[in-house]
């Protein structure tokens, strides 16, 4: 765990372009000896859900009725983060995708289904339960399975940052030119260049 103040919600950055891609990207510096987990509580897992649209504007999600229930919701929240992680990493190394995080990602997808139903407009909706903190995982869960999709249709291209060093974030490359490198430019893009130059000198 990281020594100083965890930095607030607001300023964890969403680059991924996918939710799934940003809850996989809620450790700052995967790779790092001293890593620092944005939600590793329950308040700050709910806040960090309604900033990224895991729960929708709206919607209420009661956080005093945990009830001594926090840490099995955590357990579950890294759960399925490790999960969607080694997933979207399967999908970017062209490999299969293996049984244990199947198994987690296909339990919140049937969790998911369940919350669902067909409107009058023809249209699915989720049922939005205020006692459920766990309605961000399902709808993690389902935008999972779109990302894969997508990426296996071409419609972007899923990547690793290239500061594998330590960074380990995921991102979906939606640039027409299909180059971007960094999970973001002002951090990792900006540590590389600063990097180039130190060895040049
Ligand atoms: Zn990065």
């Amino acid at each position: 765990m990281a020594v100083s103040a965890p930095r607030p919600v607001s300023a964890v950055r969403l680059d991924g372009g996918r939710l799934a891609i940003d809850f996989a990207n809620t450790i700052h510096d995967r790779f790092a000896a001293d890593v620092e987990d944005y939600i590793a509580t329950p308040e700050r897992f709910v806040e960090w859900a309604r900033r990224s649209g895991a729960i929708a504007a709206g919607e209420t999600i009661d956080v005093s009725r945990l009830d001594g229930e926090g840490e099995r919701l955590m357990a579950d929240v890294r759960s399925l983060r490790d999960a969607t992680y080694l997933l979207l990493s399967a999908c970017i190394d062209g490999v299969s995708l293996a049984k244990g995080p199947l198994l987690v990602a296909n339990h919140w997808l049937l969790s998911a289904r369940q919350s669902q139903s067909l409107t009058e407009g023809g249209l699915i909706e989720m049922y939005a339960d205020p006692e459920d903190l766990r309605l961000p995982l399902k709808r993690i869960a389902l935008d999972l399975v779109d990302t894969l999709a997508y990426a296996r249709a071409s419609k972007f291209t899923l990547k690793h940052c290239a500061n594998q060093s330590s960074c380990g974030w995921i991102f979906a490359d939606t640039s027409k030119n299909g180059r971007r490198r960094w999970c973001a430019m002002q951090t990792c893009g900006t540590a590389s260049k600063t990097e180039t130059r130190r060895n040049k000198a």
